[in-house]
């Protein structure tokens, strides 16, 4: 079998903080990229990247590919049913890279088969730094096929991970950052502490860093966004919510053990609350500090 190749033309729908640093790296690579988003604005700074066009049907018409970097399920459904799958061609492979809902992920995927299309999910982590130098992780839901053929387009973008069938990605990816919120609220919980008994915390994450307390947290998101006071990581806490309660129905849905996921679910929910959807992700660290370790109620 000819080993696959990049498509000619991919459509690229959503193009916010992870689609803007991605369009360029698929760009980069040779792939001619038609953009939409619904931001009026969106592609004023990509101009000689993309090819900016005015709706998601535009941009799949005739794609062999399409991928998708929304917020959320039910967005991923909107545009999918608001004209992008009337658009797409038999034979298409419609890419959902946003962190969406495996079940709802699954059923998508069920329905748009009937006209021809395969559905792949392929949510990714690195945040936008990785994306930006095309080392995000991707954890690819899909036919085997399907994912082999767009392994050379992926791997613009990062390192691409082949996890299982269709829906797959999107459960470990919440799985992901699962671990990942509760690693910044164990990490900063154990920070302030330290603080308070007079530790200085570039002190204690270079001692932690080479022992077993480690994490994302502590390697990446305190020094880089929380003791420069810049909060600039580009995730929201709202999108980081939004993934947690995913991993929580799962836990549910599967009968897992979830009570430190419950109750990680239950503290980032409050946090979202007093500082808004829109806040970086790493402000839990500022809410934590004003709020001290909050109780139970
Ligand atoms: P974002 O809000 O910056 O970007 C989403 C984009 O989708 C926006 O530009 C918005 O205008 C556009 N959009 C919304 N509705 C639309 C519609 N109906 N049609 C076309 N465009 C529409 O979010 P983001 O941070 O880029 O995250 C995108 C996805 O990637 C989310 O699922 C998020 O959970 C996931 N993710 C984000 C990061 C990160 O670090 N930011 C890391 C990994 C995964």
């Amino acid at each position: 079998m000819a080993e696959p190749e990049l498509p000619g033309v991919v459509g690229f729908v959503g193009l916010g903080r992870m689609g803007d640093p991605m369009v360029r790296r698929v760009a980069a690579g040779g792939v001619a990229v038609r953009g939409y988003d619904a931001a009026a604005g969106a592609t004023d700074g990509l101009a000689g990247v993309v090819t900016a066009v005015d709706s998601a049907a535009a941009a799949a018409a005739g794609a062999p590919v399409v991928i998708l970097m929304l917020p959320d399920s039910d967005v991923v459904e909107k545009v999918v049913d608001g004209g992008l799958l009337d658009a797409l061609g038999d034979g298409a492979l419609l890419v959902d890279m946003s962190s969406s809902e495996p079940l709802r992920t699954r059923a998508l995927a069920r329905r748009v088969a009937e006209r021809g299309v395969t559905l792949v999910d392929a949510p990714v982590s690195g945040g936008v730094s990785g994306a930006r130098a095309g080392t995000l992780t991707i954890m690819v839901g899909g036919p085997a096929d399907a994912a082999a053929t767009l392994t050379p387009l992926l791997s613009l973008m990062g390192r691409v991970r082949h996890v299982g069938d269709v829906g797959a990605g999107h459960a470990l990816k919440a799985l992901n950052n699962l671990m990942s919120a509760a690693h910044l609220l164990a990490s900063s919980e154990a920070i302030l502490v330290g603080e308070r008994f007079g530790l200085d915390p570039a002190v204690m994450l270079d001692a932690v860093n080479g022992s077993s307390g480690r994490s994302g947290s502590t390697e990446n998101k305190w020094p880089n966004y929380v003791l420069p006071e810049t909060y600039d990581s580009g995730f929201t806490a709202g999108l980081m919510v939004k993934d947690i309660r995913i991993a929580l129905g799962l836990a549910e849905a599967t009968g897992a053990p979830s009570q430190l996921a419950a109750r990680t679910v239950e503290l980032w929910g409050r946090a979202v609350e007093q500082l808004g959807p829109g806040a970086d992700h790493t402000e839990i660290v500022r809410w934590l500090r004003r709020a001290g370790v909050p109780g139970p109620d």
